[in-house]
This record gives C-alpha cells, structure tokens and sequence, in this order.
C-alpha cells in the first residue's frame, strides 16, 4: 500500500524541515524522510557544533586577553570531553524542538533511506510514498581524496566525533571548512597545520581578506604550507600519522583531517526512476523556482550547487512553499548579496562582489573602493593588538554598494544589518548618512572616506 501526501521532502536537514513546516502551515499534508538524524549537517555535523567549537576558542582567546585587563587567568587544561558533552547536550535541546514543531504541524517524519521509484513515489525499507510534490533536499557529504592512505585521515564528521583533543593536527584545504576547524584547533592548543595546494586559504574571497587571514595566522595561528599537497599517508607503531608532502617534505601529526570539499549527496536516490538530471558532479540543476527538469520534483539546498548555507536552504525551502502551497507564483529566492561569515580567528564578513568580481562587471573606471584599517579596541589594550580591515566597494555614479568586505573582532555580528541595507540598494551616501554608533568596530562602515 502507497500512503499518500500533498508534500514529501527527502531529506530532514534545513531545506527539508524549512519547507515541510511552511507547507503543512498552509495546510498540506507533509512527510520529511530523514535516513540519520533530523536537522541535517547543519545542527548535528556543522554550524551548531562548529559554532560550538569556536566559542570554546573565543573562550581561550579572551584568557590570553585577560591579564592586560587586569584579570590574571592561567590557560587551563582544556577538558575536551566536557566540551563536547556540552554541545551534544545543546544539539539534542534542538533536537527536541524540531520533534514538537513539525509534531504541531502534524508533519509525518519517515526515518530511513529514500530511493525514487517512479516521478510521484519514493520508496523507505520496502514501504512506498507518493505525493504531488517532492523536494530533493539531501544535502551533501564530505570528499576524501583518492591517494594512498587517505583513509587513514578524517572528516568534519569525524572532527565533531573526536573524543579527545589530538595534540598535533593536519587539516588539509583551503575553503570555509578547513580555515573555521584549523582555526579552532589552534585556538583550543593544539600544535595546528593547515596544508593548501595553492598560494593561500580562501581565494575566492576579496584579497583584502584572506591576505589579512594570512597575515594574521603567521602571528597567532595555525602555521600555513602553501603550495604543499599530501602524496601518501602511513600509520606509525605508535598512531601517529606520517603525511608525505610534494617536494620530498614530510610532517608528523597524531590527526589528519580532509576539507577539500563536498559532494552533492544524489548518487544513491535512483534519480533515473523519476527522470531527474544531474551535473557531471551529482549536483541537481534548478530553474529560479527550485524546479528540476521534472514537473512536481523540486531541489533545494547543497545539493543545488549553489550556496551551500543554511539560511539559503531554508530561505529557498521556505519560498518553494509559499510558491506551491500559499499562492504565491513569484516566490523564489534571489541568490544574489547573501551575508556570509567565515568562523575564521577573528572572523570574515562579507556580502556581494569582491573588489576583483566588481572591476570585471562594472569596469575599473566604475568602481570606487573605500578603505578602513584599525586595531580592534578589545585587542588595542593588550599585548595582542589585532587589526580590522574592512571594504566597501561601490560602483556608479551613485556609488551603490556591492560589495563589503570585514575581517576582525565581532566581525561576525556586524554583517548581518549591512545585509539589508545591500539588498535594498544602499549607496556609499546612504551608509554616510547613518550616524555611527560609538565605540565599537561597525561604526568605520558610516565614517569611510
Ligand atoms: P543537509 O542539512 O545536509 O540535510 C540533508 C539531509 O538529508 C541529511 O540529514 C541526510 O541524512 C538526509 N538524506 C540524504 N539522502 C537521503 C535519502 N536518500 N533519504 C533520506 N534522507 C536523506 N552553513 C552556514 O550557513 N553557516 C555555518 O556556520 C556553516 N557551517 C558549516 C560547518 C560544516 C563543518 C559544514 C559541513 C557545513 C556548514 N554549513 C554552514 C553549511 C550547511 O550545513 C549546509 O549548507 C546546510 O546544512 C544545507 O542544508 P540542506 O538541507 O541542503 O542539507
Ligand atoms: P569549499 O568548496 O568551500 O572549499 C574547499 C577548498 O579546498 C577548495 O576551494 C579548494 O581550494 C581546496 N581543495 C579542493 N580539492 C582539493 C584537494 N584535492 N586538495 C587540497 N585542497 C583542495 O569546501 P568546504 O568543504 O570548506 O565547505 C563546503 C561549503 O560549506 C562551503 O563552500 C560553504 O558554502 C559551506 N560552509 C559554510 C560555513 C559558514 O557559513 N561559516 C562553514 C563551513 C562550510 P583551492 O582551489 O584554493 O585549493
């Protein structure tokens, strides 16, 4: 026997939950089907324990601080089975509440793997469940290289599985991932590298970022080998891991840790029974409105391939919704200026078009770049003075701002007003003309000249 429903999503992680919610809000009758643990990467292998981490660095950063405050702290031995406990309890009081909310929106969850059998029908364990609608929402996993011995190393899943704190860490790439858990590492005590294939982490970002992020490492951070790729990796008598470098170099470390990237998680969903196309990398290509080349089956979030974060699955869950369930034929998600943070030490903020992205829409001569440099004062009074930089990049005559660029102390809580006023077209003359708020590190963004 089928049961039937007006909405399935495949997947139980942020789009999924985010657009199951809103369905049944508008009352249709929704089923998630979730094959781990509700919540997705985000609240169980991302975000939220990442998060986690780095206020437990925040932590131990701000002892380091505190003696020129007059507060003379000793570090700690860091109690890292405490730690986790701690998060894990925080992630299952998350746990709980998506349990009561999507049980107050009648929300059917089904716990197991789904495969497609045909356009309107999915199958869990032998059961079969149909339904008008069905969004793809599965999110992705992490790639591990293909070089001998990189079994031998772990993931971010395996990061957040740690039981203890290794002394001596490889995190190896150079993208969100890799810079937020080398970081952390660092923060927390352990002898930390961080191993790019290229020139420096975070290219793709406004060089005024991650050129201060490197910068800012070589003082206090994780010790950066550039242009340094892992050939082999052998297990020593004692567990520790020997990595062999390109070069003929080596380096010694008691974990390794892989964040070269995800992949979509569609290999495994019998796409082919519903017709469903993929890209040559198992992403699914969709239209504005989440659609699929398949009418009624739509995708949201990582498996996209695009932004892969959190609110843009939930926000393009949510639309999708609102579309197919609240009459809304126009509702879709603008993929454009969508605020980021990197959890990096101390933080990246940025929104839009990096300086280089600008010049080439725009041209050179349309574009005019306001600059800010300063110690952040929390740091200005210690020893371990650290700078702020921050961009704003504007083109046109009017000078609207496309593009804002932050990395420095708190930069992670000042993005998120700049957001609005970029997505409602703010100019360098509009932000001039908010008063600042006095003293904190947000307050350069209104007084550039
Ligand atoms: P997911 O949240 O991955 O959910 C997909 C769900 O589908 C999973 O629960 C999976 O078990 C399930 N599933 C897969 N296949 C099937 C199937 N066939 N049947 C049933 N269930 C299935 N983003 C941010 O915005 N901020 C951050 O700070 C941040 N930090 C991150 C840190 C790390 C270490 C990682 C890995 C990611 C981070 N992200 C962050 C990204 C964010 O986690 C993702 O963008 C977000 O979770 C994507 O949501 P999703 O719904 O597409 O997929
Ligand atoms: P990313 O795609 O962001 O970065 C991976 C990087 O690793 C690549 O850009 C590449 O950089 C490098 N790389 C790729 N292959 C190899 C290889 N074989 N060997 C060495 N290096 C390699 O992936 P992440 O896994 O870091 O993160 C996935 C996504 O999750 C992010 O893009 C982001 O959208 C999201 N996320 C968001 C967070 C947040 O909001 N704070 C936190 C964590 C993740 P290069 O070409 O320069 O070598």
């Amino acid at each position: 026997m089928t049961e039937h429903f007006d909405y399935i999503a495949i997947g139980g992680g942020s789009g999924g939950i985010a657009s199951a919610n809103r369905a049944a809000s508008h009352g249709a009758k929704c089923a998630i089907i979730e094959a781990k643990y509700l919540g997705g990467t985000c609240v169980n292998v991302g975000c939220v324990p990442k998060k986690a981490m780095w206020y437990a660095g925040q932590i131990a950063d701000a002892i380091k601080y505190a003696p020129d405050y007059g507060i003379d702290l000793q570090m700690p031995e860091l109690d890292w089975a405490k730690l986790v406990e701690s998060r894990q309890a925080y992630i299952s009081r998350i746990h709980g509440s998506y349990d009561r909310v999507l049980a107050k929106n009648n929300v059917t969850v089904i716990r197991g793997f789904a495969r497609f059998v045909d356009k309107n029908t999915v199958e869990v364990d032998g059961k079969r469940y149909s339904a008008p609608h069905i969004s793809i929402a599965t999110g992705g996993r992490p790639l591990v290289p293909n070089l001998p011995g990189a079994e031998l190393g772990i993931d971010s899943d395996g990061f957040f599985a740690l039981q203890q704190q290794p002394k001596r860490v490889a995190v190896v790439g150079a993208g969100y991932i890799a810079v937020e858990i080398a970081g952390v590492m660092h923060a927390l005590g352990s002898q930390t590298h961080l191993l790019v294939r290229r020139d420096k982490p975070l290219r793709s970002f406004d060089s005024m970022l991650s050129d201060t992020l490197v910068e800012l490492m070589a003082k206090d951070g994780p010790t950066l080998h550039p242009h340094t790729e892992v050939i082999a990796v052998e297990k020593n008598a004692d567990g520790s891991l020997t990595l062999q470098l390109n070069g003929g170099r080596s380096l010694d470390v008691d974990c390794l840790i892989w964040a070269i990237g995800r992949v979509p998680a569609t290999d495994q969903l019998q796409l082919e029974n519903a017709g469903v196309q993929t890209d040559a990398q198992g992403f699914i290509p969709t239209d504005d409105y989440q659609n699929t080349n398949v009418p009624g089956i739509y995708a949201v979030g990582d498996n996209t391939g695009r932004l892969a974060l959190t609110p843009v699955a939930v926000a393009a869950g949510r639309r999708l919704s609102e579309r197919l369930f609240n009459g809304k034929a126009d509702s879709k998600l603008d993929y454009n200026t969508v605020p980021t943070v990197v959890f990096s030490h101390p933080p990246i903020g940025t929104i839009g078009l990096s300086e280089d992205e600008a010049k080439a829409q725009y041209g050179d001569a349309a574009i005019k770049v306001y600059r800010s440099e300063f110690a952040a004062m929390y740091t200005a009074l210690t020893q371990h003075r650290q700078p702020t930089r921050m961009k704003l990049v504007c083109a046109g005559p009017e000078e609207k701002v496309v593009g804002l660029h932050v990395i420095g102390f708190a930069a992670d809580e000042m993005l998120q007003g700049f957001g609005v006023a970029i997505k409602m077209g703010a100019t360098k003359a509009d932000f001039d003309n908010c008063v600042a708020i006095h003293p904190t590190s947000a307050e350069e963004f209104v007084t550039m000249r």
